[in-house]
């Protein structure tokens, strides 16, 4: 993860930083990954004045690091956590509804050897139980496969020792981008969001807490933003409020990919590592497939977690074990990334793997509160519930907050079908196009009408530029790191062709935000070299030659 700040803040970046300082806010959010931007939405939406304040990017945490799975955790009922699941189930259908294209369903296979601790009929079960406990919000489509049709549906499985396999239906997204969309709604509902402005310190008067002491981290300027309640959403940084860490327990997970070439596939499929047994994904996306996550117990600080070489050898052991003809090395890597989830400890030894992933709300002095743990999929129910809590004491300080809006509530105005249609008349390739839907969801109409004004041909060069537009315009795009690793194509699954892009984009930024030669060429450089030492410290050269790992 590179630290490297943007060149120069833009016009619009500057008027939202006087703005932030100017009046008190009903709500300061503090943490713009998915649970912040949830906070600021919903607030929003009830007719609060809310401020957000992001130290990176957003989206630059743990929202960007995630198995980008928006499902009820078919594994969390080994712990018997069935109102977790329950919880996880609803809001996967409620955002099937509100944010189609970005949130899609996908099918699930789950293979079962002989040997395994989890029997066929067991697994079997437990995704009947799944899809129970969806009642009312399902998705249907369970299905029993025997060996044949397993192997018949993902040819390049392990043969041997298999027993059969449950196949059914989940839902997967894209994280940052569901963060960006959120954030994008946020902003539409009046919220005022900014990056790179870090909360150095908690103010407090007479014993409550009214905002917080922040630095503009690009024109190194203090500003005071002031508010009548202030919610922390800062993931797994506790460095504002750190009697809330003593709830929090922090563990790495680590996911690479490969080129899908290596492991075809259609599904997603839920494997068991021959190390530890273990459950782990291989999930397509795109032109890639995506293996993860590891799961352990890490202390490091957060902007630092990248995978350790180890974490890739794991990975790539439980690829090779479970297709056997994959014969992938680390030199077949294009991608590795990791991220700290921020669980709530509970005081137990228990693994990583089995520690709640519920949320909670701590409350801190007078006007201060912390939104903690959670997972991506739950956010939208994360928000409601802190707004909810903070809600008696605006109303206490005299503030008007009507109900909450975001469970039928479209998160984007813009339509996939519409953006799919003009794109066709447009002539781009399907896959193309599918690829888009899948990273704009609504906001691909947006995209396509930025390129059907556009005169001739959509060819890779015209698509690259509307793309970078539409991120400096509406996204707050301010360096190559949030255009190449956050908004655009494959993002951290392909470091290999973002070092390729990197020239062309940064030559498309600076024209639209003005930045000198030196400025691009810093940006270029500090862009290659972060992304290699990311590859390196998983272990990856891209000038290796291939070398087996595992059976
Ligand atoms: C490997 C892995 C896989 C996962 N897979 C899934 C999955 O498949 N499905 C699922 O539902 N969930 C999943 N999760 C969980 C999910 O990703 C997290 O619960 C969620 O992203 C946490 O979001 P957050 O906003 O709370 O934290 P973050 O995204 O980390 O955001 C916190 C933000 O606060 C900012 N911040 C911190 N301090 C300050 C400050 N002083 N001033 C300003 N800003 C500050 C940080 O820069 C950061 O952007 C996964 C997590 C991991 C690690």
């Amino acid at each position: 993860m590179k630290a490297l700040l943007p060149p120069r803040s833009t016009p619009t970046r500057d008027a939202a930083l006087e703005r932030l300082a100017a009046r008190e806010w009903d709500l300061l959010v503090i943490g713009g990954g998915i649970t912040g931007v949830a906070v600021a939405r919903d607030a929003a939406l009830r007719g609060l004045q809310v401020a957000l304040i992001e130290q990176g990017d957003f989206a630059f945490g743990t929202s960007s690091r995630s198995s980008r799975l928006i499902h009820g955790g078919l594994r969390y009922l080994a712990g018997f956590d069935f109102g977790l699941v329950r919880e996880g189930l609803v809001e996967r259908r409620r955002l099937l509804e509100t944010a189609p294209g970005l949130v899609r369903p996908v099918r699930f296979l789950y293979p079962v050897y002989r040997g395994d601790p989890d029997s066929l009929w067991k697994v079997n079960l437990g995704v009947l139980l799944y899809e129970t406990l969806a009642f009312g919000y399902g998705l249907g489509g369970r299905r029993w496969l025997g060996r044949r049709g397993l192997t018949q549906s993902v040819p390049g499985l392990r043969r041997d020792n298999l027993r059969g396999g449950v196949s059914y239906f989940d839902a997967a997204t894209h994280d940052t981008r569901l963060t960006l969309a959120v954030a994008a709604s946020a902003e539409h509902a009046g919220a005022l969001l900014v990056s790179r402005c870090r909360a150095e310190r908690l103010v407090e008067s007479d014993g409550q807490i009214t905002g917080a002491e922040s630095t503009d981290l690009l024109g190194r300027r203090t500003l005071q933003v002031r508010a009548r309640s202030t919610v922390l959403c800062c993931g797994p940084w506790q460095t504002l409020y750190p009697a809330a860490s003593v709830s929090m327990r922090t563990a790495r997970g680590s996911h690479i990919s490969l080129p899908s070439r290596r492991v075809p596939l259609d599904c997603f499929i839920t494997l068991r590592s021959p190390r530890d047994g273990r459950l782990a994904f291989a999930m397509p996306v795109g032109e890639h497939v995506v293996l993860g996550t590891t799961d352990e117990d890490d202390a490091v600080a957060p902007a630092e977690v990248r995978p350790t070489p180890a974490d890739t050898d794991y990975l790539l052991e439980l690829a090779n074990h479970a297709f056997p003809s994959a014969d992938v090395g680390r030199a077949d890597v294009s991608g590795a990334w990791a991220g700290l989830r921020p669980l709530l400890a509970d005081g137990s030894h228990l693994d990583a793997d089995d520690i709640s992933r519920r949320h909670r709300i701590i409350s801190g002095p007078p006007g201060l509160w912390i939104l903690a743990g959670g997972k991506l999929t739950t956010h939208r129910r994360m928000a409601e519930d802190l707004v909810d809590t903070i809600a008696p004491h605006l109303a206490d300080a005299g503030v008007a907050i009507g109900p909450c809006l975001t469970k039928t509530k479209k998160l984007l105005p813009g339509s996939v079908v519409l953006g799919r249609k003009r794109l066709n008349e447009k002539e781009v390739a399907t896959a193309t196009v599918d690829g888009l839907a899948a990273l704009y969801g609504g906001r691909l109409e947006v995209l396509a009408t930025r390129l059907s004004n556009a005169s001739g041909e959509v060819d890779s060069e015209s698509l690259l530029r509307a793309q970078v537009e539409l991120a400096i315009d509406d996204e707050w795009t301010l360096s190559l790191d949030d255009l190449l690793l956050r908004r655009i194509g494959p993002g951290a699954l392909d470091l290999k062709s973002c070092i390729a892009q990197a020239e062309p984009a940064a030559r498309l930024m600076a024209a639209r935000l003005g930045w000198s030669k030196e400025d691009t060429r810093r940006e270029i450089d500090e862009f290659h070299a972060g992304a290699r030492r990311d590859l390196a410290a998983a272990g990856i050269d891209p000038s290796a030659t291939t070398q087996r790992v595992g059976s």
